[in-house]
């Protein structure tokens, strides 16, 4: 893990150092592309602060997962603020996100942790499920101790030999694709954790008509 997070990190920085060389040691670039290069520079350390912010938050689960404060979190409001945050990214892709959840679902657990399980999986089908796909969430099932998640899309899906490895951290099906889209490769390692230090579980699938089919439990 140590090394994967100074690969990581060393990526962005030397980028943004490549940048700065550039407009250090040549005198006559030109306003519009002194902008660009400024711009990308930017974009880098926006990705920086991304890692370093998922690299704490899995580092607290883990080491402080106890200082989490737990109080009642009810999914549906949950869910729609998830869908309001992403409303543009949503709709310029023609994605349609529905939530089947009703009101009186309530889960205890933290609700930051809560809300980025679901940031992060809406967050994965924009960046990958394609346009014109639909995003569901759903209670296919509920035990006296736990309430069963369906989180859906009918997009791409994940090739079958990466579907055991996508919670590793750092883990990315097409590297490229994901640092373009802003992904750290630590997205579902949150999601994953998130869930387990609220006693549940979390299983990746590929849907029989397409896409990926996320099944996770959380504590009523
Ligand atoms: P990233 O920061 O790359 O998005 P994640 O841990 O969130 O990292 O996801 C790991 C990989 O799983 C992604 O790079 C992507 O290839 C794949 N993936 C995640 N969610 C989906 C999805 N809904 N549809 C297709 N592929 C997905």
């Amino acid at each position: 893990m140590t090394s994967n997070i100074a690969h990581e990190l060393k990526t962005p920085v030397s980028s943004i150092k490549g940048y700065i060389e550039t407009l250090l040691s040549s005198t006559e670039i030109e306003p519009k592309k002194q902008k660009y290069f400024l711009e990308k520079a930017m974009g880098q350390t926006d990705r920086l602060t991304g890692l370093i912010n998922d690299i704490s938050v899995l580092n607290k689960i883990e080491e402080a997962g106890a200082s989490y404060l737990s109080e009642k979190v009810k999914i549906r409001k949950i869910a729609r603020e998830v869908k309001e945050n992403f409303k543009f990214a949503i709709e310029a892709r023609m994605m349609k996100v529905e939530i089947d959840i009703t009101n009186d679902v309530e889960v205890k657990g933290n609700r930051s942790l809560i809300l980025s399980i679901f940031q992060n999986l809406v967050e994965n089908a924009i960046n990958y499920a394609g346009e014109n796909t639909t995003v569901r969430i759903l209670v296919y099932n509920e035990d006296k101790k736990f309430y069963h998640f369906a989180f859906s899309d009918n997009g791409i899906g994940i090739p079958p030999e990466h579907l055991g490895r996508v919670f590793e951290r750092f883990y990315r099906v097409d590297s490229g694709r994901s640092r373009k889209s802003g992904g750290t490769g630590l997205g579902l390692a949150i999601v994953k954790n998130a869930v387990m230090l609220h006693k549940g579980d979390i299983l990746v699938r590929n849907r029989n008509g397409g896409g990926t089919e996320f099944l996770f439990s959380l504590p009523k």
